[in-house]
């Protein structure tokens, strides 16, 4: 059994404040599974979890669209990830997907994180976006391992 934590965010603001909070409460070795449509807020989400790191306060993380993995100097690393353009579990395995989530001295999040199922990977803190009316988000978290309890306790603070 996963714990399961439900919010609800109103505002683009809000989805990255809440993700802010919850970065510094992410060890090494963190694998965050982001999974929605398109304009959930994946993205948005992971420029929160750099706002929220030592170093990630000037940085510019967009949709890494063309080059798949994209990574930056936080303390710790945050590796951002875009799987839309992925076709398959094999072209994942062919760019070394398994090795590059599995690093215990990085943050990694991977939007459509659902297209990586069968690989192998390390425990996740999978992270379901869903659009509401207008600019409303509701965020499902669900964590597959303790690691996570801490940040998942952020999220109330
Ligand atoms: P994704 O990466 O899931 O495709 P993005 O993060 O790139 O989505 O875009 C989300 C879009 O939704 C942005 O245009 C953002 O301004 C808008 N938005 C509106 N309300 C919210 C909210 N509550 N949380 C996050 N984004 C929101
Ligand atoms: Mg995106």
């Amino acid at each position: 059994m996963s714990p399961v934590r439900r919010v609800q965010t109103s505002s683009e603001a809000e989805t990255r404040a809440l993700a802010s909070r919850i970065a510094p409460h992410l060890p090494g070795g963190s694998l965050l599974g982001l999974i929605g449509d398109l304009g959930a807020g994946k993205t948005v989400f992971v420029q929160g979890l750099a706002l929220g790191l030592p170093g990630g306060e000037q940085l510019r993380v967009r949709s890494p669209s063309y080059v798949i993995v994209e990574e930056h100097a936080t303390e710790p690393r945050l590796i951002h990830a875009d799987l839309y353009r992925i076709g398959g579990v094999a072209e994942l395995e062919g760019i070394g997907f398994e090795e590059i989530v599995d690093d215990p001295g990085a943050i990694v999040a991977v939007e459509w994180f659902e297209r990586a199922e069968g690989l192998a990977l390390p425990p996740a803190l999978r992270i379901a976006l869903e659009a509401g009316q207008g600019d409303v988000r509701r965020l499902t978290f669900s964590a597959d391992d303790p690691r996570y309890a801490a940040a998942l306790q952020a999220m109330d603070g």
